[in-house]
């Protein structure tokens, strides 16, 4: 018996956690690689809190060490490590935040999932389930950890997903955590730097904290939607519309807003300067996407704005969405509903302004536009040329 397996401690997963894992790891899903996002999340909600926590606090471990997430893969172990140097956990924390859900929005989550799952394995991962994500490409998961508490023991948890886990005391010479996902055969792919790269520009390209894959920095554009708009140069914003729209276009107008109450949330909306529909290109679809905390939750967001400011492109983020959310409970989310009421009106008191203070610039847009704005002309008579 080894020194390390004498200290080991064996736990049952709560018994959601373990419905949750058998559905995981036989999910078919396609999308598997929301994993990561998860775990980059996780990540990157560790070190806000180190960050806070070090603005107001001076005895903490690790004082020197930057805050950034670190990825590796290896092809030949077929690991990949995710590391952050974020606030860690101590023995008691792990047991609590990763043996048991304590959020409503996850058991009910799983409720919808199983009766569902029968009949849909694809639904799974599209939302993300969490930290367990991880076991739908895993057959074994170590998360190594040390708090930035002084004093307490660093510990290791691991776990092949089928309703144990266990515990060990273990040396770590850093603050924060070390997730080491021991990849099954068939999802080696995950190794390789490209796909992870690929898969943090996807998701994770607002995350605040670098993101270095196999040393190089991965994500690259500032969330300039959570910055104050004084300190943006127009530049900027041009330069993030032809990032998140894919065009080469300079925009004609763009919205910049914040509010707080009663939800929080960012947003920046903009207007393409050219309608390709009357080109004779087909429908324009949705360009809005929606964020939680800088973390994309679904591209192309149909439920943000109506059908007739579907050439509106743009990003909306609120930290009260989850990223969890299920499919149904998105359809019926009240916060996305009052989003979409103020977005709507925000975009179409600009336009009435436009009309009236800026009459060659309205007529620019409505030469474009107007066709695709008149679907909805019961909302909109105001805004038409005066
Ligand atoms: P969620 O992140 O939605 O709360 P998860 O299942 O992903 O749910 O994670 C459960 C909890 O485990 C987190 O809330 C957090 O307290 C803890 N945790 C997970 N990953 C980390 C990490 N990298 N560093 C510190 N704590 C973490």
């Amino acid at each position: 018996m080894t020194e390390q397996m004498k200290h080991e401690e064996g736990f049952e997963f709560q018994a959601e956690i373990k419905k949750l894992l058998n559905i995981l790891s036989h999910s078919l899903y396609t999308h598997k690689e929301v994993f990561l996002r998860e775990l980059i999340s996780n990540a990157s909600d560790a070190l806000t809190k180190m960050k806070f926590y070090s603005l107001t606090n001076a005895d903490y471990e690790g004082k020197d060490i930057p805050l950034e997430i670190n990825i590796d893969g290896d092809n030949e172990k077929k690991t990949l490590t995710i590391s952050d140097t974020g606030i860690g956990m101590t023995k008691d924390e792990i047991i609590q935040n990763v043996g048991t859900i304590a959020k409503s929005g996850s058991l009910e989550f799983i409720t919808n999932l199983s009766e569902q799952a029968k009949n849909d394995s694809n639904i799974i991962g599209q939302f993300g389930v969490g930290f367990y994500a991880v076991f739908m490409v895993a057959d074994e998961v170590r998360i190594r950890t040390k708090s930035h508490k002084k004093g307490e023991p660093a510990y290791e948890w691991h776990s092949d997903g089928t309703g144990k886990y266990f515990l060990n005391p273990i040396e770590k010479a850093n603050r924060g955590t070390e997730i080491i996902v021991h990849l099954k055969d068939e999802e080696k792919e995950y190794t390789e730097k490209s796909r992870i790269q690929s898969i943090i520009k996807k998701y994770s390209n607002f995350v605040s904290f670098p993101i270095m894959v196999c040393g190089e920095r991965a994500n690259q554009i500032t969330a300039i939607w959570k910055e104050p708009k004084k300190d943006i140069k127009e530049e900027q914003y041009t330069e993030f519309y032809k990032f998140i729209s894919n065009t080469e276009d300079t925009p004609l107008f763009h919205l910049h807003t914040s509010a707080e109450a009663p939800i929080q949330f960012s947003s920046i909306l903009y207007c393409p300067s050219t309608n390709y529909e009357t080109y004779g290109f087909k429908k324009l679809e949705h360009g809005v996407h929606l964020y939680s905390n800088k973390i994309l939750i679904q591209s192309d967001c149909k439920l943000l704005l109506p059908e007739y400011l579907r050439f509106i492109h743009g990003v909306v983020d609120s930290s009260d969405i989850p990223l969890n959310i299920s499919r149904e409970t998105f359809q019926d989310n009240r916060i996305i509903h009052k989003m979409k009421s103020i977005l709507v009106k925000q975009v179409l008191t600009l336009l009435q302004d436009m009309a009236r203070n800026e009459k060659e610039k309205y007529e620019t847009f409505w030469r474009q536009f107007g066709r695709i704005l008149k679907e909805g002309c019961t909302s909109i008579l105001k805004t038409r040329i005066p």
